[in-house]
């Protein structure tokens, strides 16, 4: 998922926003202050309906965002770290570092989230009636009505069984307990997740031509990302499987050719790239401790009148904002954060020395060449720039 910006962290954990949440955002503000609650109180003034519209619409944005920091805090009690939130569309995606270890811990992860969601809509549900109780009717009644209303849905939608849903995880872990086979259970998952998705894509075309434009655009935009996403787990749970426990060595280019820091991009672009036919190097300070990487790409961005005065240490990708990882390490566990870095390279380390580097082309190769071997088709790989799919919604 493309197209998100952050919103710092909590609890350790990155929380984004993608820009669908924003879509949400303004047409609940929208719908309350301009439909709902005018037409529930029309002898209010304009902007108590906004007031009240808005801080609804942020109160549910919270809503989300409990939902989603419950995946990630039960996903770190069982032992699975998660780097980031994103909310979107459906509610949030967690992103999870790695696989849930067992069947067990992915019916928690997953299933902490719709729970949550189902209190805050009971907590909302009582509010309403304590506050009719003591107030009677008004704009709070009404937006607290709405809350309640909208989490206890958000909690039945999330537990419907299809990828990319919370659902989609517990008949995953439903399917792997049965087969004991993880990769059979998520053929299922996001089988379920495209059929469930097309489904509201025909309900949305069928409401948009009965006239019902807004619910059916809004059905079909759902259906569209459920679908996409489901096909784009699927793709990556074949990857996993594909590449098993292969290392990172097998993937890296060993001892690879690095570029001093102090150098310039002139020298550069005059050397190493037409040496060597590489697309990026290593860049190592005077004691050959690896500090960044270069690409050709990134070098020719450089204005022409410039490179002679622009070193490669102020033009590389710092060591910091790259991935890195031991050569004995699971391949696997290099791809999310590969396809999040800037440059898609991952610099190889053991003991904090450089021992190589590996690009996503060369994942893609490894990914090709044991797919060949398998005697399967080339899975639809995840490995392009800002496309990636959840490890939990
Ligand atoms: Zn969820």
């Amino acid at each position: 998922m493309g197209a998100t910006f952050s919103l710092g962290r909590l609890a350790g954990i990155r929380v984004g926003v993608h820009w669908s949440v924003l879509v949400i955002f303004v047409l609940i503000a929208l719908g309350l202050a301009g439909g709902r609650l005018p037409d529930a109180h029309p002898d209010r003034p304009v902007w108590s309906y906004w007031l009240v519209g808005l801080i609804t619409a942020v109160v549910f944005f919270l809503s989300l965002l409990a939902h989603e920091l419950s995946h990630a805090l039960v996903a770190r009690r069982n032992g699975v770290g998660s780097e980031s939130i994103t909310l979107w569309l459906l509610g949030g995606v967690a992103r999870l570092k790695s696989e849930a270890p067992s069947p067990v811990a992915e019916l928690r992860i997953a299933g902490i989230g719709p729970l949550v969601s189902l209190l805050l809509g009971i907590v909302f549900a009582l509010l309403t009636v304590l506050f009719g109780a003591l107030y009677g009717s008004g704009l709070v009644l009404e937006a607290l009505a709405w809350l309640a209303a909208i989490n206890i849905m958000l909690a039945v939608f999330n537990a419907l069984p299809a990828a990319p849903l919370d659902g989609g995880r517990l008949l995953r872990a439903a399917v792997w307990w049965r087969t004991g086979s993880r990769l059979r259970a998520t053929e299922v998952a996001t089988s379920a997740g495209r059929g469930l998705g097309w489904l509201l894509v025909a309900a949305g075309l069928y409401l948009v031509f009965m006239g019902a434009v807004i619910d059916g655009v809004w059905l079909l935009i759902i259906g569209w990302f459920m679908s996409a996403m489901a096909t784009a787990e699927g793709g990556q749970a074949k990857v996993r499987e594909l590449l098993g426990s292969v290392p990172v060595r097998e993937a890296m280019t060993p001892d690879p050719t690095t570029v001093p820091a102090a150098s310039t991009v002139t020298e550069f672009l005059s050397g190493a790239p037409w040496q060597y036919r590489h697309s990026a190097f290593p860049v190592t300070d005077p004691g050959g401790g690896p500090v960044g990487v270069i690409s050709v790409n990134r070098a020719g961005e450089v204005p022409v009148a410039e490179r002679d005065s622009t070193t490669i240490a102020s033009a590389m990708v710092a060591v910091d904002d790259l991935p890195t990882a031991g050569p004995d390490d699971p391949l696997t566990g290099l791809l999310p954060a590969l396809e999040a870095s800037p440059v898609h390279q991952a610099l190889v380390l053991a003991d904090g020395r450089l021992v190589g580097i590996v690009t996503s082309s060369d994942v893609s190769r490894t990914i090709t060449w044991l797919a060949s071997a398998a005697g399967s088709r080339t899975p639809r790989t995840p490995l392009h720039p800002g496309r990636s799919s959840p490890a939990s919604s």
